[in-house]
């Protein structure tokens, strides 16, 4: 099947395309479109274009389906991490989970309630400290501490 980019014309989306073919190493048998694992998170291909740092797979969505809804999540139906093959991604609305799942009982190791796919996440908003806490269910200081890589550091 042919993908039709949502916008050719665009001259922020081409550059993103051409950024995100660079990534692509691997296509599997299965439709998998695999990018080089970057940064801290390793699993996450990530992507600046001008001065819009994103996960590469959120950039292949505004790429080949526009932009993302708000308050969506992009999803893969593959499961593979750093798969970014358009007709593997879908946006769905993000659960409240992280609020859900929030614990006072954990609130002195709030490390725990993060996980490398939401501090690449963190790391690529542009949302801000207390917005992010909210969504994520921490404090800001742990916002804080992941944007400014205090905390979810590998050496
Ligand atoms: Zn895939």
């Amino acid at each position: 099947m042919d993908i039709v980019e949502f916008d050719p014309t665009d001259p922020l989306l081409s550059k993103a395309r051409n950024r995100l073919m660079h990534l692509v190493n691997r296509r599997t048998p299965t439709g998998c479109w695999l990018v080089k694992p970057t940064g801290a998170s390793r699993a996450y291909g990530r992507l600046m274009v001008n001065r819009d740092y994103d996960l590469a797979h959120r950039w292949s969505y505004r790429i080949y389906f526009g932009p993302i809804p708000a308050g969506h999540r992009v999803f893969r139906t593959c499961r593979t991490d750093n798969c970014v093959a358009p007709e593997h991604l879908y946006a769905r609305k993000a659960e409240p989970r992280t609020r859900v799942a929030f614990d006072r009982r954990r609130t002195n190791r709030p490390r725990a309630k993060l996980t490398w796919e939401s501090v690449a996440l963190i790391r690529a908003s542009t949302n801000t400290d207390t917005a992010l806490a909210e969504e994520y269910g921490v404090h800001r200081v742990t916002i804080r501490d992941v944007r400014s890589f205090k905390s979810w550091v590998t050496r």
